[in-house]
């Protein structure tokens, strides 16, 4: 009995499955681009029709070439049949995108009709005018003002008057190359004990923050070339060294006595010297000779007007000890070369790093703090956020156009990046201090005087 009851229904299975076409794709359609802005549009769609199997996925694709796939950017927005709406994230400002609706069943994926947009172009506030010339970029990290007929002092006299004293280091970026240098450091004050130099404050002495007390020091940046992590790095080293002693370097085969940086020595850091592992003595059996491979790239940049070479250096343990940011016990001893010579022998040139030296002196952390005291404050309750004021100098009043703003603006954002960057050819400050320390560079309407 059984059997004849189920044999029929079986063949009307069979059978009523035979007239249905086979699935196909769904039937999508793209409906009107709505709501542009510089990064965000809508976009609906409707699907009419699922093709005979569920749509499992749908949305919208995009891309700034043209018939865009889901493989590229896309929304979903659901299953099944009907409207829907999607929103389109992440656009680039003044840019035509390509945009198409598609739904997808188990036979594949249909796609909507392709339309295009633009979207909003990027409406760039102008700088804000903070008085007597000075202006302020609509990101707030860089402020622009001229210099003609003004000293130094002057213009920190203004700053002064409109920023709050909180401000640790001056960045001075020339326009127009006029100061002819590739940077310098002014030290305006210094507050830390054992770094070799006394206690002062030219802020106040000069009449330029009368109160004030902050500020360490004014960088000054030749030109928009020489705004580099480079120069900076190295300039913001004298705010801490080199103070402790002369040291040598051979400038045309003449030893000179040089000042601030670390000439012939394997401190190996931001302000020069060589790394002490590449040093060999000894050299033809004179144990006067030496050879320091790397000397080129380290030292004789001064003599040579030559890049320094520390692009993707960090800072040295003794230069990290002195900003406060490693503790003493982890200095090594460092060397100093002086009675420096050419060697007298053509085969060991100055050029490839052989060099005499009568004197050679060693010193250890110890021998350090011995000479010039502890250093005072002491890591680790000692600074290590930096705020900076970066100002951009013309000779003539309102001279910035809007791509030098963006170029100082960015290279301060690339400075500034408290974390590991994509570019291990020039380290940016937090990278050069171990991470250890930052430059604080943005939001300067914060210190602004109300
Ligand atoms: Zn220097």
């Amino acid at each position: 009995m059984k059997q004849t009851i189920t044999l029929p229904l079986i063949a009307f299975v069979l059978f009523s499955c035979i007239p249905q076409e086979a699935p196909m794709i769904p039937v999508v359609s793209t409906g009107e681009i709505t709501n542009i802005t510089t990064t965000t549009a809508s976009c609906s769609g409707n699907v009419t029709a699922d093709g005979g199997a569920e749509v499992t996925a749908r949305g919208v694709c995009w891309s700034i070439s043209e018939n865009p796939t889901v493989s590229g950017s896309k929304t979903t927005n659901g299953t099944d049949t009907g409207t829907f709406a999607a929103d389109l994230t992440n656009l680039t400002a003044n840019t035509t995108y390509y945009v198409r609706t598609y739904a997808t069943n188990s036979i594949g994926t249909a796609y909507g009709e392709q339309r295009s947009f633009k979207t909003a172009e990027e409406e760039v506030a102008p700088p804000t005018d903070l008085g007597d010339g000075f202006f302020m970029h609509s990101a707030g990290r860089v402020i622009a003002t001229h210099y003609k007929d003004r000293s130094m002092n002057d213009l920190l006299a203004h700053i002064y008057s409109k920023f709050r004293d909180e401000i640790d280091f001056v960045f001075f970026v020339y326009k127009d190359n006029s100061y002819a240098f590739g940077g310098g450091y002014s030290a305006m004050m210094n507050d830390v004990e054992g770094l070799g130099r006394g206690l002062y404050n030219e802020g106040t002495i000069y009449n330029y923050n009368p109160n004030g007390e902050h500020l360490y020091g004014v960088i000054r940046f030749g030109g928009f070339q020489e705004f580099n992590p480079e120069i900076m790095k190295h300039e913001l080293c004298h705010r801490w060294a080199n103070y402790m002693r002369s040291t040598y370097q051979l400038i045309s085969n003449v030893e000179y006595e040089i000042h601030a940086h670390w000439g012939f020595s394997d401190v190996n850091g931001m302000l020069g010297g060589f790394d002490r592992t590449t040093v060999r003595a000894n050299i033809a059996g004179n144990p006067m000779w030496y050879h320091a491979p790397n000397i080129n790239g380290c030292e004789l940049w001064e003599a040579q007007g030559a890049t320094m070479g520390i692009e993707d250096k960090i800072y040295a343990p003794l230069e990290l000890y002195l900003m406060g940011l490693i503790p003493a016990e982890d200095v090594p001893d460092v060397t100093f070369y002086s009675g420096l010579s050419v060697i007298p022998n053509a085969s060991y040139p100055l050029a490839d790093g052989y060099f005499a030296a009568e004197a050679v002196e060693t010193w250890s952390i110890g021998d350090i703090i011995s000479r010039f005291g502890a250093r005072n404050p002491a890591y680790p309750n000692t600074q290590n956020e930096f705020r900076i004021l970066t100002v951009i100098l013309t000779e003539e009043p309102r001279a910035i156009q809007d791509d030098e703003w963006e170029l100082v603006n960015n290279m301060l954002l690339k400075m500034s990046y408290a974390g590991p960057d994509d570019d291990d050819s020039s380290l940016n400050f937090w990278e050069a201090t171990l991470g250890k320390a930052t430059l604080i560079v943005d939001e300067l309407d914060q210190i602004l005087k109300q």
